[in-house]
């Protein structure tokens, strides 16, 4: 299965790549506060020379990025996000099925079967979120649509089970996501993943008690809307996230993005809020934790495998 991170490369697009410069950036001057990337995909190869998940993690400690949440979008991803979870300190995961991936899975008959494991997963130590999950109107075609819908209600239902937080995927379906979450109750804890909304669903979620967690379009120069939302956004429901190997923050957009490289979002949102960076990583710190809870609230099984030089974004875990 070309998808599967256990044998396989697991690669961004090609075409992604034309024009790219594959370099990754040099490292941005160390934070005081630390902070979590609450959202990344380590197994997905990027660059020229691709970084292992102990090289990614290791450069995101040495710039004040104390850990990550490791995010599925399928069963094999997600089986492998929380079993390299269970031996990572730094690292939490986030099973589900990706929104763009349900509707594949309900036409081959596997839709169920893939809840299950999710819902399987999601009972281990050290899963932290159910996610990313919600609804795609930009990728997905309307005849795909009812799965969708289906498979975000199913880990609505999941999270709610099982006392985890949700993550969100919500590209352009901003009402639709808005009227699940109402309609079907959402978890205690629900956190718009990459928010890509204005002030008025920012307004929203404030009211809702849902989090904002902002990647790097918000340093973005285009991306006025985004900082909008951040202005009217409490504080104690902001997050960060990479989103990594994508939406590489500025000055370096269009690069491979890696946790290490959060520090100039965070300070994109500082700058803009007119805050000290300092300042506002300890409350998204503190937001951080009481959304997944601490990164050392379950030990992880002591084993050299994390280290292991064939577990890279490449090589999978074998
Ligand atoms: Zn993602």
């Amino acid at each position: 299965m070309a998808n599967d991170p256990a044998n396989s490369t697991h690669i961004r697009s090609r075409e992604a790549s034309a024009g790219r410069d594959l370099v990754y950036p040099p490292a941005p001057v160390p934070l005081v506060v630390g902070v979590y990337d609450n959202h990344t995909h380590l197994e997905i190869s990027d660059g020229i020379t691709p970084l292992s998940v102990a090289e990614q993690l290791d450069l995101a400690s040495s710039v004040g990025v104390r850990g990550v949440i490791q995010v599925g979008t399928d069963v094999a991803t997600s089986r492998w996000s929380a079993e390299m979870a269970a031996r990572e300190p730094r690292m939490l995961a986030a099973v589900a099925i990706h929104p763009n991936e349900a509707p594949e899975l309900e036409s081959a008959g596997t839709l169920d079967e893939g809840l299950a494991v999710i819902d399987e997963l999601a009972g281990r130590p050290r899963v932290g979120a159910i996610g990313e999950t919600g609804l795609d109107f930009f990728r997905t075609a309307p005849e795909g649509r009812a799965a969708q819908f289906r498979s975000f209600e199913a880990h609505i239902e999941i999270a709610k089970r099982h006392g985890l937080a949700l993550q969100i995927h919500d590209r352009d379906a901003h009402d639709e996501v808005v009227e699940t979450l109402l309609r079907v109750g959402a978890p205690a804890r629900t956190v718009f993943h990459c928010f890509s909304g204005g002030a008025e669903l920012a307004r929203l979620c404030a009211e809702q008690g849902w989090y904002l967690s902002f990647a790097g379009p918000v340093s973005f120069k285009n991306a006025a809307t985004l900082r909008e939302a951040l202005d009217v956004a409490p504080r104690s429901l902001l997050l960060v996230e990479t989103d990594a190997p994508y939406l590489t923050p500025t000055p370096h957009r269009g690069r491979p993005n890696a946790p290490y490289l959060l520090p100039h979002t965070l300070r994109a949102m500082a700058d803009h809020l007119q805050t000290d960076v300092a300042v506002l990583a300890a409350q998204i710190t503190s937001n951080t934790e009481l959304v997944y809870g601490r990164w050392d609230a379950e030990p992880v099984v002591l084993t050299d495998t994390a280290r292991d030089p064939r577990i890279s974004p490449a090589g999978g875990l074998a």
